[in-house]
């Protein structure tokens, strides 16, 4: 009488494959700045949210858009 042998074989794990760490998009670099008037004033605005400091004069805002969109 033999005892049973029936060693069950444990398959090797698969080694998975790790998922890739997920490339962040990057945000756009673009900011893309325009006037608006508010009243007698101009100020800058920006596509991301930013808006600058009310002028008197739309050419100045125009400079604090441009300074922001180098920035
Ligand atoms: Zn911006």
């Amino acid at each position: 009488m033999e005892p049973p042998t029936d060693a069950t074989l444990v398959p090797p794990l698969d080694s998975l494959p790790l998922p890739r760490p997920h490339a962040q998009p990057e945000p756009p670099t673009g900011h893309t700045t325009s006037t608006a008037d508010r009243g007698s004033f101009c100020l800058a605005v920006c596509t991301c949210g930013w808006s600058g400091p009310a002028r008197r004069s739309r050419d100045l805002a125009r400079k604090d858009a441009a300074r922001h969109a180098t920035a």
